[in-house]
């Protein structure tokens, strides 16, 4: 089907191209004589390629001028389907060493400021620290987290698929599909998680059931309790989307709370306060918002109602290839809001040792304000006991 991948794959060569150049200009602003990127999501933002987690090196060598060079142990070269124009892609034998060799490439007597992977491992770091002593070493996510935390149209497309999909899990379990009573937290977080893939995900991140006092721990491993009539489930999933034709996934992360049978009083005002909050929060999300403000909108909702205690994390987090990521939704970012950012809206209510609940969507920050690519449902969903 090369006649309908063809446009997509220079399409998506263009897009790689635009990003390389935004992280020349940031690198040059920055004065950062090098970039190197091991693994984590820079790179796959960057170059289409995933390096997996293994001991042996995967560095991208970016200089501020000058070629970049892709070391790849010779195994992994086979998984490198395509990389942008102008990089080189350089195998290294098992006989090599992989640090001397890209301490080559970032020039052995480079000085000033070198950006490595938040994502590298420590003796990646140390090694290079060894071999370039006149480097300072600063985390790659000080150039490149900006950049990515605002994304494209094909960006923006591929969260909102994962939205759409995870949705669908979300509308099963409200609607009762998926029953909860009778059932461990550990069954019902594996029928989400086969829901989640059968929906179109490729990998499920995280399936969070957290039943009765289990939900006042908000990442709390679904585990060997058996749901009863009474509970509040907090139920917090997602995975990762992948575009067809394309590599690098996308996220999806929502969180609905479901009570089996009638809820008390408490539960019912407790959750009004919520979701009244959450919709604040993503009323804030607007061009020209700092981050904190969304936070601060949510937030403020729950202290009004005298809950404030009760909400112990931050409004939200970034999402795009990792599920966490820039910007983070917390008192203190002011980073003004940028069309194109994309960030969870999570308030939570945790009562310790009695029950817990969380509403989560993602919002994409649009021209004309929030754009959440989370639909489904946002009252509290009853099910039967
Ligand atoms: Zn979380
Ligand atoms: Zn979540
Ligand atoms: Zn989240």
């Amino acid at each position: 089907m090369s006649s309908v991948g063809a446009p997509d794959a220079a399409a998506r060569g263009e897009r790689r191209d635009a990003r390389l150049r935004r992280v020349r200009d940031r690198m040059a602003e920055m004065d950062v004589r090098a970039l190197l990127l091991s693994h984590g999501a820079d790179l796959p933002w960057l170059t289409g390629y995933r390096a997996m987690p293994l001991e042996r090196l995967t560095l991208l060598v970016l200089p501020l001028e000058g070629d970049p060079v892709l070391f790849v142990p010779t195994l992994e070269a086979p998984r490198v389907s395509s990389l942008p124009e102008g990089i080189a892609l350089r195998p290294w034998d098992e006989t090599e060493d992989p640090l001397d060799l890209a301490a080559a490439a970032t020039g052995p007597g480079a000085r000033g400021r070198i950006a490595l992977s938040d994502r590298a491992w420590a003796a990646t770091l140390l090694g290079l620290q060894d071999r370039l002593p006149g480097a300072r070493f600063l985390a790659a996510s000080h150039v490149t987290g900006a950049l990515r935390a605002v994304k494209d149209p094909s960006e923006i497309h591929a969260l909102r698929q994962a939205g759409a999909a995870a949705d669908g899990v979300a509308a099963a379990l409200q609607a009762g599909e998926v029953r909860l009573a009778g059932r461990t937290e550990r069954d019902v977080s594996q029928e989400i998680a086969e829901r989640l893939v059968e929906a179109g995900h490729r990998q499920v991140n995280f399936s969070i059931v957290g039943s009765g006092p289990n939900g006042a721990s908000p990442h709390h491993d679904a585990g060997l309790r058996v749901i009863a009539p009474g509970d509040v489930v907090v139920c917090d999933f997602g995975g990762q989307w992948v575009a067809h034709g394309d590599d690098v996934g996308y996220c999806s992360d929502i969180t609905r709370t479901v009570v089996v049978g009638d809820p008390s009083p408490e539960v019912r005002d407790c959750y009004a306060v919520l979701e009244a909050a959450q919709a604040a929060g993503v009323a804030a999300a607007r061009p020209g918002a700092a981050a904190e403000d969304v936070d601060h909108a949510a937030r403020q909702v729950i202290a009004d109602a005298g809950l404030g205690e009760r909400f112990i994390h931050r409004t939200g987090h970034g999402i795009g290839i990792e599920e966490h990521e820039d910007p983070y939704v917390v008192t203190g970012n002011r980073t003004p809001l940028v069309e194109g950012h994309a960030f969870s809206v999570e308030p939570g209510l945790y009562f310790a040792g009695r029950f817990g609940m969380r509403l989560e969507d993602i919002v994409v920050v649009a021209p004309h304000g929030p754009d959440p690519l989370n639909r489904v449902d946002h009252r509290l969903a009853v099910v039967e006991g």
